[in-house]
């Protein structure tokens, strides 16, 4: 038996290849970063040919660095960037388009001409468990088929394909033999039906999207194809796929109703699994498909906050504050409290609970004391207010739900910023319950290992895996209920000043 899974990583600024042994411990790792391109304000792109080549370099690259041939490797797992959206030719598999990023705005005329029909709105979320916005990729297919000369009628033709960024891969990889889409990334598309698992008619028409040109939805676990030999000197299974935050929560192995992970990467997501049972958020979170396994679907309540680590990254390379994100902790500690400094990183408006496009970040309370650790503080801080929002939503849903949920009672936490300490502890002071970091905070690329090791018996069962997960720290409240009371008031009224302030 071969001792190793690989997962492709294929994320927003970068492609990844992770090896991981049974132990879930990393052997070896590849990465490169790849172009961003931002044709217009607002707009954000990837050369899908980029994606390809740059993921199959990476995938070699972790092969040769750990000593390692196609022999020992047992699976591939993929993970993804969601929403993604990308059109090729399916006799040349030449994209039509560049890729269109989850974060592009593009759609927003439309999605806001859209939004008018109160009725319509409701039905899409019924159906999809999304509220309509530019982030999912279905208005991103709509505008490549309305605007890439042709393409429409190509793609009426039949001679056209859509994916997100798992479809791509593996079509790529098996040399245009499978064209297939996970159910967590098909729950991602504003097109796919999560309860009827299938893609909705309704919606297709809306959006004048043929639905030959869609991939077969399937689970996430499965080998759904073999790749060719040429790529690693032999052919290997792809055995699994989610998208990056579903992949997170399998990762955490939060495999029960009511565990919860919190990812702080360049955004934060919270996602709950609810069980069997799709909650419907009234709250201002997503559904969402969390996994098709076994058979079974799993799914998850989503929050969404756009800007997290990367308000870590503004005070460091516009603000010159900071020489690293690490440094943050120091600056943070350094003083008492933020002297009354709140800020709101409303950079690119604000995503769950809130949904004001319009919204845009501000910093209050400037007294003549304040200084740059002051503000370091309070942007940590600002993190950790924007999940307690995210974590109360979730609760009140949970607790209103059928589903049988009880509210969070200690957050599994991942992402490059959950390394930072400060953070962590207000995180948990902020919350009122205790937030526990694991040994391995690169749940994404593990949950992808796993998906794909569990279709072909490298992992014997969830049971199996779960054995796998270690704590590396919990981080327990101590805050008094009065300074938290009084602290989360003045994040409440600082949000409020913020929004429709572009409008
Ligand atoms: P992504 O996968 O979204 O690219 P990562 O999970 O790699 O993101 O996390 C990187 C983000 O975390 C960056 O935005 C960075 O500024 C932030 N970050 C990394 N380390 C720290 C730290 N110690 N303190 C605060 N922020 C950090």
């Amino acid at each position: 038996m071969s001792k190793y899974i690989m997962a492709l990583d294929q994320g927003t600024t970068s492609s990844r290849c992770i090896i991981y042994d049974k132990q879930g411990q990393t052997i070896s790792v590849g990465q490169m970063e790849f172009t961003q391109y931002f044709p217009q304000e607002g707009w954000v792109e990837h050369d899908a040919e980029e994606i390809w080549t740059s993921q199959m370099t990476v995938a070699n690259e972790a092969l040769l660095k750990g000593g390692l041939t196609y022999r020992d490797i047992d699976s591939i797992g993929i993970t993804n960037q969601r929403e993604t959206t990308i059109v090729w030719d399916k006799h040349t598999g030449v994209p039509v388009y560049h890729a269109i990023v989850w974060q592009c705005r593009r759609t927003a005329d439309y999605c806001e001409e859209l939004g008018k029909d109160a009725a319509l709105v409701e039905r899409i979320r019924q159906k999809t468990g999304l509220i309509l916005d530019p982030y999912f990729s279905g208005t991103k297919l709509r505008w490549i088929l309305e605007n890439v000369q042709g393409a429409r009628e190509k793609a009426e033709a039949g001679d056209l394909l859509f994916g997100t960024v798992e479809t791509w891969l593996i079509w790529k990889m098996t040399g245009g033999k499978v064209h297939v889409t996970d159910l967590s990334n098909a729950s991602r598309t504003m097109l796919f039906n999560i309860h009827d698992l299938c893609w909705d008619q309704e919606i297709l028409d809306l959006l004048g999207i043929p639905s030959c040109m869609l991939p077969t939805p399937v689970s996430c676990s499965e080998v759904y194809g073999e790749t060719m030999p040429e790529l690693f000197g032999g052919a290997l299974p792809i055995a699994g796929a989610a998208g990056d935050q579903q992949a997170a929560l399998f990762g955490q192995t939060c495999f029960s109703a009511g565990e919860a992970k919190s990812t702080y990467g360049t955004g934060n997501f919270l996602l709950m699994n609810t069980g069997e049972t799709p909650v419907l958020s009234e709250n201002g979170l997503l559904t969402t498909i969390a996994w098709g396994l076994n058979g079974k679907v799993n799914y998850a309540l989503e929050g969404s906050v756009f800007v997290c680590g990367a308000a870590i990254q503004w005070l460091r390379d516009e603000l010159h504050i900071l020489e690293n994100s690490p440094e943050s902790e120091a600056m943070a500690l350094s003083v008492e409290d933020t002297a009354g400094l709140y800020i709101v990183p409303a950079f690119v408006g604000l995503g769950a609970p809130y949904w004001d496009p319009y919204a845009r970040g501000a910093i209050f309370g400037i007294t003549r004391g304040a200084n740059k650790n002051h503000l370091v503080r309070a942007t940590l801080d600002s993190l950790a207010y924007q999940c307690y929002d995210l974590l109360t939503a979730m609760n009140r849903d949970a607790a209103a739900s059928s589903a049988g949920l009880a509210g969070l009672t200690a957050l599994k936490v991942d992402g490059g910023a959950c390394a930072n300490n400060y953070l962590m502890q207000f995180q948990s002071d902020v919350l009122g319950c205790e937030v526990l970091r694991p040994a391995c905070i690169e749940t994404t690329s593990l949950g992808a290992a796993y998906l794909a090791g569990l279709a072909t018996g490298f992992f014997r069962d969830l049971e199996d895996v779960k054995t796998n997960w270690q704590v590396d720290r919990v981080f327990a409240p101590a805050m008094s209920e009065e300074k938290r009371s009084a602290l989360l008031a003045g994040w409440k009224e600082a949000v409020s000043r913020t929004m429709g302030w572009a409008k």
